[in-house]
């Protein structure tokens, strides 16, 4: 789950972070009024959405006096922003965040991230902040610094010192630097993130060092046990369509194809999308009915996947063990039913039950295209969205 700026921030602040003072506003008197309360004479402006690259998209606003934070709030509020990591389709901007505007000398760049292969935390800082991680790597690839963190040891004061260092800190700098990379690690650790990216992390003229933006996302399977970061969740910057999949206990993925692609399993569901590929189309969207699917399942589940706009074919793909492939034959007949079939569809069925779920299909009288294995499948849906390629595709056997 990802979470706000201000609210990685108030996490981050918890752990002893030093962060700018600033608020939030809904409205563009409030975002008046939060200036006034935090006094000086320059603010920031900052639209609250799940995504970065918010500077160069219009997103994060200096302003002088308060009538230019009315109206940078107004300009921000209640529009799309479409940034270079929001999608074509942008994210609503329903929060700002109004902070005190600071004085930058240096910005730079902390991240902290899970290394699977070294099974550590690794630490990335860079004394080239403010542009993205990807773009620091190609252009100075030698000013990033990697940590590994020993979890049996922790983070200890010399390593952050060592970092900071590196880092080009200096003087009364290094002492504030240090608080911010253990705090960091611990708010991290302790609420269970995935990644904690602080870009960038500035040192002011005044040598303060404070956080100055900070993206963090936490992992879902341990929000259970961390009630306060769970309430943190903004279903405005979700994808609609995996949120509606989650409340009905269905998950869903949202890809850029044409295929719809209903399936039971992650590990069929990711061998349907390569098959897929493998034939020359695009999945659109692939949608995990689990096991033990009753009818009504697989029905919600099929409205689901044929409500995304990009779908122009519909696979379902189902090896059922726990599932029966009458109740799924019996749910796909009764969405169609209920709602007419404007699209190709294209079934593949197999394990249990799989002679009645085939009869159910067959005596529909529902213009359904059958396949015996995935691969089959997989090509005639292909075919189904576009014969003339499809017609030069052959799949490796
Ligand atoms: P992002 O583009 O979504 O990553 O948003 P950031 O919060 O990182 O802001 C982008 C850039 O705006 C930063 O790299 C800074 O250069 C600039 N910026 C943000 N806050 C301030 C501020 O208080 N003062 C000044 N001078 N610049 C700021
Ligand atoms: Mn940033």
């Amino acid at each position: 789950m990802d979470v706000h700026e201000y609210q990685a921030k108030e996490l981050l602040a918890r752990f002893n972070v030093p962060v700018p003072a600033g608020g939030l506003a809904y409205s563009p008197e409030q975002a008046a009024y939060r200036a006034r309360e935090l006094g000086g004479d320059a603010w920031v402006i900052k639209a609250q959405v799940h995504a970065g690259g918010r500077g160069k998209a219009g997103g994060v606003k200096l302003c002088r006096d308060r009538h230019e934070v009315w109206q940078a709030a107004d300009g921000m509020l209640g529009h799309t922003l479409v940034t270079n990591q929001t999608g074509p389709a942008g994210k609503g901007v329903y929060r700002l965040l109004v902070e005190a505007g600071q004085n930058i000398a240096r910005e730079l760049y902390l991240g902290f991230v899970l290394d699977r292969e070294h099974e550590r935390i690794v630490i990335v800082g860079s004394d080239q902040g403010g542009m993205e991680i990807e773009e620091i790597a190609r252009q100075h690839p030698e000013s990033m610094h990697r940590r590994l963190v020993d979890p049996s040891v922790g983070l200890p004061a010399f390593q952050a010192r060592d970092l900071a260092f590196a880092l080009g800190f200096r003087g009364g700098e290094i002492a504030q630097a240090i608080k911010v990379i253990q705090g960091a690690y611990r708010a991290f650790r302790d609420l269970d993130a995935t990644m904690v990216e602080i870009n960038p992390l500035v040192v002011t003229q005044e040598g303060n060092v404070l956080v100055l933006d900070c993206k963090m996302q936490v992992d879902d399977n341990a929000l259970y046990r961390r009630p306060e970061v769970a309430d943190m969740r903004d279903r405005s910057q979700e994808d609609p369509r995996e949120t509606h999949a989650v409340d009905r206990g269905l998950s869903y993925v949202g890809l850029d194809g044409q295929i719809g692609c209903i399936v039971n399993g992650a590990g069929l569901a990711m061998a349907t999308l390569d098959m897929i590929k493998l034939a020359g189309g695009e999945p659109a969207n692939f949608l995990d009915i689990g096991g033990g699917a009753t009818p009504e399942r697989v029905a919600e589940a099929f409205q689901l996947v044929r409500q995304d706009g990009e779908v122009k074919a519909i696979l379902v793909n189902i090896f059922a063990g726990i599932n029966r492939c009458d109740w799924v034959a019996q749910g796909i007949v009764q969405a169609v039913e209920q709602t007419g079939l404007d699209l190709p569809l294209v079934v593949r069925l197999s394990g249990t039950h799989v002679e009645e779920g085939r009869r159910i299909l067959a005596d529909s009288g529902l213009a359904i295209t059958t396949a015996a294995t995935l691969k089959e499948a997989a090509q005639k849906a292909v075919a189904a969205l576009d014969g003339q390629s499809a017609a030069h595709t052959e799949v490796p056997a």
